[in-house]
């Protein structure tokens, strides 16, 4: 039987640079374009014996703003990874967006090309915030799009939402998931912000001009989302992900799971026969190398036992289900207790952590906290 495996395909165009993001993403780049999809299809074609034992389950084109690319070019890859590799017909295929770049034609052409998700970044449904997060897009152009969606015959659809935001108040939250529950989308991602080094926010909060809520605010706000979704008929699965029933994210899931995933395109990462490693970050360089894979990947690491539990654990507890004790000595032989005893009594102790059955999951305040909980699982 073949092995599953699921393909990220990074776009890092945007049409204007958000105040939050470091993703790997730029405006304006719009001569490199052909160029790149270009160089997508030779690192395709780089990966077609590698890939040949390999059936793909997932597929996802994610950025940056992919639809930012004229639709010729999005088919082109479309028909290429169908060419080339052996997909699964059941097979998630998602395209994450930006409002403002889903014409109705755009959106017909891409349905055509298979892609059977669409990811759609709202963040807020209050305009005045989206022009203080700096995005490209009104809410009324969101509505626009989103509906061209669903006249298109997109019924698998996730809208992306912050919290924590400057000058959010915890009624304009409310606003925001009030809003969206009308429209029903079948998934709903809900991240709070992070100030990342080296953006136009975070500058402006060093230097205190920026208006943050508070942490407990922010903390009211995403009990806030996990009540109100929840009561909505929304499963929570993951930290920040919910979905209606059979919608939740087969590629994300293969994150959290520990399978693998062959990143392609400028910075892509990979996991992939028990390397994890990252292509080329800088875009000249990549759309030179891409056609050597040698050339293209950067800071193999090899993922011994030590990595491999840790990593299984705090990814997998970012699951709302948790950690199977079962798959967990059938992963690595070992059990969960032999390997982490001391610590799961410790978090059991304090709350942050329970036992079910043959699960282990974080308590809801677990949740809430859950990067303490995830340092104490690295190892010595
Ligand atoms: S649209 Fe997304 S990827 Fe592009 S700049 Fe904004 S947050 Fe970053």
């Amino acid at each position: 039987m073949k092995k599953t495996i699921g393909l990220y395909i990074h776009i890092p165009f945007c049409k204007s640079k958000c105040y939050y993001c470091d993703f790997l993403s730029k405006p304006n780049q719009e001569d490199y374009f052909q160029a790149y999809v270009r160089a997508l299809e030779k690192e395709m074609l780089a990966y077609h014996k590698l890939l040949s034992d390999y059936v793909v389950t997932s597929i996802f084109i994610g950025g940056g703003t992919p639809t930012i690319l004229p639709i010729e070019l999005l088919q082109k890859i479309g028909i290429r990874l169908g060419e080339l590799f052996f997909i699964d017909p059941k097979a998630e295929f998602t395209i994450e967006s930006n409002p403002g770049t889903l014409s109705f034609e755009a959106l017909s052409g891409l349905k055509k090309t298979g892609v059977n998700r669409l990811s759609i970044g709202l963040q807020a449904f209050q305009n005045r915030l989206l022009k203080k997060l700096g995005r490209a897009h009104t809410l009324e152009q969101f509505l626009q799009n989103y509906e061209n969606a669903l006249k298109v015959g997109f019924d698998n659809i996730n809208i992306d939402l912050m919290f924590g935001l400057p000058e959010q108040e915890t009624r304009d939250w409310e606003e925001s998931l009030l809003k969206v529950i009308q429209l029903d989308p079948p998934h709903l991602s809900c991240y709070s912000l992070i100030l990342e080094e080296g953006t136009p926010f975070f500058r402006m909060w060093d230097q205190g001009h920026l208006l943050l809520p508070t942490e407990d605010d922010t903390l009211q706000m995403y009990r806030k989302c996990i009540q109100m979704l929840t009561d909505a008929g929304y499963e929570h699965y993951e930290i920040s992900n919910f979905a209606k029933p059979q919608r939740k994210c087969k590629h994300n899931l293969r994150y959290w799971n520990c399978d693998e995933y062959v990143g392609l395109g400028v910075g892509a990462h990979s996991y992939f026969q028990g390397i994890r490693y990252h292509n080329q970050e800088n875009l000249a360089q990549y759309i030179k190398e891409s056609y050597c894979l040698q050339k293209l990947q950067k800071d193999p690491q090899a993922i011994h036992a030590k990595e491999a539990y840790e990593e299984y654990m705090f990814l997998g507890l970012r699951l709302i289900q948790g950690v199977s004790k079962e798959e967990f000595y059938h992963r690595f032989q070992r059990s969960m207790e032999e390997v982490y005893g001391s610590v799961l009594q410790k978090l059991v102790k304090l709350g942050l952590l329970k036992e079910e059955e043959n699960n282990v999951k974080l308590t809801k305040r677990g949740l809430e906290v859950g990067n303490v909980v995830f340092e104490q699982f690295l190892l010595e």
